[in-house]
């Protein structure tokens, strides 16, 4: 039987994330453990390891994934790439294809492109012969040298996303076809546009347009695989930005035509895929006389998007405001729950509430009392995995429930207030920090979900960030950004 070898690395960054990512953010597993982690879950690597098993032996190597934070200072990226080229280099000979399963956005303060690294040194390892094949997020940024060392790829095609497990089958998928013998084309297109926005809603929003013409021509087997990437507008790296490609073999006709024609729609509709934002004041009037569940979304400190979590901007201003509705928001401050551990459940204390990794952020007095204290164990709602938030604290001041957590997590769902024992629907006001969550966790219950233009490092406002290394001009960093449709060939 052939053997197959996995392995994971990924992490999403906001480089305007003041805090870097140590080696500790990273979630490690091994071996068996990283079958086990993955295997029957609907994961990225899950949906890979459903295909694969099927065919092959799998060799399980390591696994390295960190919640999206700040670029990774340089002992965690030397420690994670030398743990990753052990864990890998002792299957050197013994190897008939290899599966990695990647984000594509993540940076080191001294290296820009961790997964391009990653993939040449895997490549220089393995030699020519053995086929790479990765999956993506599309918020990845596919890098040339990506391109250069891995073979072929798949790409979510759902934002919010909701086939990770899809997009590892069909990597898995690509990676038996390799190692039958197919030789691949590798087609893309580069667009200097950065986006963000309800547009880019795949079910809803005029990308999705784009991402069903890649689909359709997947299904009908006009192509073996396509993807189109939006980048991460945080992630400053030199070669950001949107992107498309297409990857054929010999039976298939080179769709030259139709990939021109897809890249250039995106381009058309750039002004309409910017965020509408809503100044809290002006958010404010209307949530006076709203009845119902109103959501504030604060994607300006999204940290699944890399930032802090620590922002106490919407807080801060209901209660300066004297909003007396019930409000929920989820905050990260671990010397916050460290205090609210010192002086236990049930008891009262005056806290410094965020700004504690962020120094946008000044920190804000309020009267708390303790509520709940966990581990911060829970289950990620969206994809039915462990996750740990650090120690964490529920606090109540008046009519404001705060769930603090000690390490930035993931908030695109419900599982940090479900995992507090808390259900959100009893509340008036809810802070979301996530640009968009799937329907069913907020937007169809609630009355409306208005989206704040609050100061942070994963502002849709993206003239607020400062971009110092990505290529320029950029659309909309520079309004009169000119597009030359050019198409970029590979063939292996
Ligand atoms: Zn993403």
């Amino acid at each position: 039987m052939k053997k197959i070898l996995i392995a994971e690395i990924a992490q999403e960054v906001s480089t305007f994330n003041p805090v870097q990512t140590n080696y500790d953010a990273f979630q490690i597993h091994h071996n068996e453990n990283l079958f086990d982690y993955h295997n029957r879950k609907p994961t990225q690597m899950g949906g890979a390891i459903k295909v694969l098993k099927k065919y092959f032996h799998i060799v399980p190597t390591i696994g390295a994934r960190a919640t999206s934070a700040g670029p990774m200072s340089e002992d965690c990226w030397e420690k994670i790439s030398t743990e990753y080229l052990q864990n890998i280099k002792i299957h050197k000979e013994n190897i008939d294809g290899i599966y990695l399963s990647l984000h594509g956005a993540m940076q080191g303060v001294s290296e820009n492109d961790p997964e391009g690294w990653i993939l040449k040194k895997t490549r220089e390892i393995f030699g020519k012969s053995i086929p790479i094949v990765f999956s993506m997020d599309l918020h990845g940024i596919l890098t040339k040298k990506m391109i250069t060392y891995g073979d072929a790829f798949t790409s979510f095609h759902t934002y919010p996303h909701i086939d990770f497990f899809d997009t590892g089958k069909r990597a898995a998928e690509l990676l038996r076809y390799m190692i039958s013998g197919a030789k691949l084309t590798i087609s893309r297109i580069r667009i200097p546009a950065l986006v963000r926005g309800n547009e880019l809603i795949t079910e809803t929003g005029c990308f999705g347009d784009q991402i069903n013409k890649i689909k359709k021509l997947e299904e009908t087997k006009q192509i073996i695989s396509g993807g189109f990437h939006i980048g991460n507008p945080f992630t400053d790296v030199p070669e950001l930005c949107s992107q498309i490609y297409f990857i054929y073999d010999k039976y298939h006709k080179k769709n030259n035509e139709e990939i021109k024609t897809i890249a250039e729609e995106f381009w058309n509709n750039r002004a309409r895929m910017q965020s509408n934002l809503i100044d809290i004041g002006e958010a404010y009037k209307n949530s006076k006389v709203t009845e119902g569940t109103i959501i504030y979304t604060d994607a300006a400190d999204a940290p699944s998007s890399g930032a802090a979590g620590d922002s106490n901007y919407i807080i801060k201003f209901l209660h300066q405001k004297k909003y007396n509705k019930k409000v929920l928001a989820p905050i990260t401050d671990p010397a916050l729950v460290q205090k609210a551990i010192d002086f236990g459940f049930d008891n009262e204390f005056i806290g410094q509430l965020g700004g504690y990794f962020d120094k946008r952020f000044k920190p804000y007095e309020m009267k708390f009392k303790v509520r709940f204290i966990s581990d911060g164990d829970h289950i990620e709602e969206s994809r039915n995995v462990k996750r740990n938030s650090g120690k964490t604290a529920v606090l109540i001041s008046e009519n404001f429930t705060i769930v603090c957590t000690s390490k930035p997590i993931s908030l695109f769902d419900r599982s940090v207030f479900l995992g507090a024992g808390i259900d959100p629907k009893k509340y008036d006001l809810i802070v979301v920090k996530s640009p968009h969550c799937r329907p069913e966790f907020f937007d169809e219950w609630s009355q409306i979900n208005l989206n704040i233009d609050a100061p942070g490092s994963t502002s849709a406002n993206l003239h607020s960030l400062g971009h110092k290394i990505c290529e320029r001009p950029i659309y909309p960093l520079e309004e009169n950004t000119k597009f030359d449709l050019l198409i970029e060939e590979k063939t292996i």
